[in-house]
């Protein structure tokens, strides 16, 4: 199969749907893989890379959309790579569907059949390829987290981790589950003192029994939030409920009672937020100031580390994508009902179900 992969053109993506290492891996499966001069070069892969893993370097996306039997990507396709998509074609991306009528009109035009990483599961109820982005963005929360509480920035002025005879910065963090997680973890291991809130009795307990030593952990309710943030010198807000908007854990009101200076950082700002002053910012203005509270909330957080994101991405869809280029798209799905759960367009058809009730399509 030929394996094709433009270069990301939505702003600010660096990342590149195809790694060295995993081209190399198709190649090897005997598949020719064509890579856009310079793809990589925002994750750190140069031309070279991609020469020695025995890719093909092709000038312009217009070539690879022209012959290649799958493109893969990271970022959903740009309407100009959306005309470009043709009947037959595999398109293996994130896509988000759902809010996104115009995508999702064109990509049922193009006649192409489309696999969206967002969607496919895994045998623990799990999404394997987004869990890999919130693993990157839990790790690099309290990193942000830190900077933001540097004295310059707007912050407290404290550090996490204390030096001996000052205690460590107090670090809440809402929700855990994957970016929680993570997040605890750096965060403790900074040195900070952390405790983990969640809804979910099972999940605590899991945290307890792995995590017990290392961070703790309390059940969310609003009164236990309250007592714990305004003691807080960093909140990590990292909840989600699946199909709905973030829920708003932390009121304006509440900003008042807080430590001045200390930091909000929204990682659920991609689900509207879960502090009810949050609102989207960028990787080139990322804080902000609400009633002497700095806020970090950048939507987007796996850019900031293009090169990690790229390869932790890669490692995930690596499998799958030989999988589709081994067997063909038919017989992957049919061996793998997980990946069949990523098919959200068919030769002109919505087939994912939840896509089709959010906009009003027969699927
Ligand atoms: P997850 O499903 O693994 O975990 C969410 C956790 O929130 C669950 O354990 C759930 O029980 C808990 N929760 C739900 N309601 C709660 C409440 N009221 N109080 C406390 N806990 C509650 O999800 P995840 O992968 O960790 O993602 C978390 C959020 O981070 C999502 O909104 C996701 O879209 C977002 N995210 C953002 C970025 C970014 O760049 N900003 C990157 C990756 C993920």
């Amino acid at each position: 199969m030929k394996i094709g992969c433009p270069t990301e053109i939505k702003p600010q993506e660096f990342r590149v749907g195809v790694t060295p290492n995993a081209a190399q891996e198709a190649v090897s499966h005997g598949h020719e893989v064509m890579i856009q001069a310079g793809a990589g070069n925002g994750a750190g892969f140069t031309d070279d890379d991609y020469h020695g893993a025995g890719a093909q370097i092709v000038g312009t996306a217009e070539e690879i959309f022209a012959s290649a039997d799958m493109i893969v990507k990271v970022k959903e396709p740009q309407a100009v790579e959306r005309r470009m998509l043709r009947e037959g074609q595999v398109l293996f991306t994130y896509l988000h569907l759902a809010p996104d009528p115009e995508q999702t009109r064109d990509l049922i035009a193009s006649g192409c059949t489309a696999i969206a990483y967002e969607t496919v599961t895994d045998d623990r109820g799990g999404l394997p390829l987004l869990a890999p982005m919130s693993e990157v963005a839990g790790r690099l929360s309290p990193q942000v987290g830190a900077w933001t509480l540097q004295k310059a920035n707007g912050g407290r002025g404290v550090l996490m981790g204390g030096v001996p005879g000052v205690g460590p910065a107090k670090v809440v963090v809402i929700g855990g589950g994957v970016v929680g997680t993570h997040a605890a973890k750096i965060a403790a291991g900074m040195g900070a003192d952390v405790t983990v809130l969640d809804r979910s009795l099972p999940r605590l307990k899991y945290l307890d029994d792995v995590f017990g030593g290392t961070f703790k952990n309390q059940y969310s309710t609003a009164g236990a939030t309250a007592g714990l943030v305004r003691e807080a010198d960093m909140v990590i807000g990292a909840v989600l409920i699946p199909g709905a908007a973030a829920p708003k854990l932390i009121t304006r009101a509440q900003l008042s009672e807080m430590k001045p200076g200390a930091a909000l950082v929204d990682v659920a700002i991609d689900q509207g937020g879960c502090f009810e002053t949050s609102h989207a910012t960028t990787h080139a203005d990322p804080i902000y100031d609400v009633d002497g509270i700095m806020h970090y909330c950048v939507a987007n957080m796996p850019g900031a580390v293009a090169r990690t994101s790229t390869i932790a991405l890669g490692n995930a869809t690596m499998p799958f994508m030989l999988a589709l280029a081994d067997k063909g798209w038919r017989r992957a799905c049919e061996d793998d009902p997980h990946l069949l759960n990523g098919l959200n367009v068919h030769a002109g058809n919505l087939t994912y179900y939840a896509v089709g009730k959010a906009l009003g399509i027969d699927v």
